[in-house]
């Protein structure tokens, strides 16, 4: 769609979104009011960085019902995820919040290359967490076969995979590494008959390096599909298959902008802001201007692919991830981006923020790989050439330059990072009293 056509559409239903606000009531009817607007045709396009916003804590305050802006006998479903801090977030869908949710996930799919004819492996959990059945519904609506297999159980999955010979995998990008390894042992990776053309990533922040780790253990094209239950589930936006540079957000139904998270303020075009989602076709639980928390950047403009719908770069971090050591600002990514530029490391890692001084202080750990014998002396390092794990000091000093701001790194045996089977990988944890979380650490 051109961009003034795009405008107009999202105009229109700007001003429904405000209307069906003002009518309702509740919090966000009247943040509305107190800005001054009493009628949706006082409300233009560029008037939406002056509109109130609304944020986590209000769902939680109104948990579980009190945000809804339909009678509850019109509710179908709900959702949820059980949120930074361990509180429940509630969503709820009416049949057509259903139905556009199937549809915002079909076009992710179909961006993927994924048709009719695609058998789609999809491993993302089912249940509360939207990921499975936010898929699931989507391959349905696209007419594709979805295989429900849902998260864990790896050995099964590796026999589905080979059996069924999907085209398309879905799942977490930590979980697509775990597959990849399983595939890899049983004989069934790439060169091997392996049928996966294009993965559907996402649910957890995830870099450009773990792109190219996945599409080698897997011989596929890694794809990022971004979404939070808040605004729909999976589907708010995701990459094509001809650029993938970027999610092309579905802004037809879901306005985005990328503010200062400090301000809240509207950063320009190509600046990492905290992406905030206006869903403006929502019916049960329609949000003007959410604050997720996720850090990323937007660009306009045409693609490769055609698409005239806004992208948002990779999520760089979440606001409520954000470390703070001796005063430097520190995502999680940013350290990931520097493990898995070596080779010779896995890529999973835990992040330990020691905070039994008043000093809180960062080890990173991270695993040489089985195949080579570990961190070994800079001088021997030298004479054996590439292809040996980096040392601690060498990552350390690695680290030091990319985040400003010393950290202690500890390169253990394979084996010692906890994996994860299901959902999202534990990637921070925080050591306070007892034991260390990690064997090894001091
Ligand atoms: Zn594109």
């Amino acid at each position: 769609m051109p961009a003034g056509e795009l405008a107009s559409l999202q105009e229109t239903r700007l001003r429904a979104l405000v209307g069906r606000l003002l009518r309702t009531g509740g919090v966000q009817g009247e943040r509305l009011r107190a800005a001054g607007v009493t009628a949706p045709d006082e409300v233009a396009l560029g008037d939406l960085p002056r509109l109130p916003m609304v944020v986590k804590a209000d769902l939680w305050a109104a948990y579980p019902y009190g945000m809804v802006a339909v009678p509850l006998e019109d509710l179908v479903t709900l959702h949820g995820s059980s949120g930074t801090g361990g509180r429940p977030t509630l969503v709820a869908y009416t049949r057509a919040d259903l139905a556009l949710w199937a549809r915002m996930c079909a076009r992710a799919l179909a961006a993927a290359g994924a048709t009719r004819a695609s058998t789609v492996h999809n491993a993302y959990g089912y249940g509360l967490f939207t990921g499975g059945l936010g898929i699931h519904q989507g391959a349905i609506e696209l007419g594709a076969t979805v295989v429900p297999v849902s998260g864990g159980m790896t050995a099964r999955q590796v026999t589905l995979i080979r059996d069924l010979r999907p085209d398309i995998l879905t799942c977490t990008p930590s979980y697509a590494i775990r597959l990849g390894e399983a595939l890899a042992e049983a004989g069934a990776g790439p060169g091997e008959g392996l049928s996966l053309k294009a993965g559907l990533f996402g649910a957890e922040p995830w870099t450009g390096q773990m792109r190219a780790r996945i599409e080698e253990l897997l011989g596929l094209a890694a794809l990022d599909i971004y979404g939070l239950s808040e605004v729909i589930g999976p589907g708010v936006a995701a990459e094509c298959l001809e650029a993938a540079d970027g999610l092309h957000v579905n802004e037809d139904h879901f306005l985005v902008e990328a503010v200062d998270p400090e301000t809240g303020v509207p950063v320009p075009d190509g600046t990492p802001g905290e992406l905030v989602f206006s869903t403006v076709t929502r019916e049960a639980l329609p949000l003007l201007r959410y604050r997720t928390g996720d850090i990323s950047s937007l660009r306009r403009g045409t693609c490769a692919c055609g698409r005239t719908l806004v992208r948002m770069s990779k999520v760089t971090g979440r606001r409520d991830d954000m470390l703070v050591l001796r005063g430097v600002n520190v995502y999680p990514s940013e350290v990931e981006r520097v493990l898995l530029a070596a080779p010779a490391l896995c890529p999973d890692y835990l992040l330990v923020v020691d905070e039994r001084e008043a000093a809180a202080r960062l080890i990173v750990c991270c695993e040489y790989k089985t195949s080579t014998p570990g961190p070994v002396p800079p001088a021997a390092r030298a004479e054996s050439g590439a292809g040996q794990a980096p040392g601690a000091a060498e990552l350390e000093a690695r680290l030091r330059a990319e985040l400003g701001v010393g950290v202690a790194v500890r390169v253990l045996p394979p084996g010692t990072v906890p994996r994860s089977e299901v959902g999202k990988a534990v990637r921070v944890t925080r050591w306070r009293d007892g034991a260390p979380p990690l064997p090894g650490l001091d």
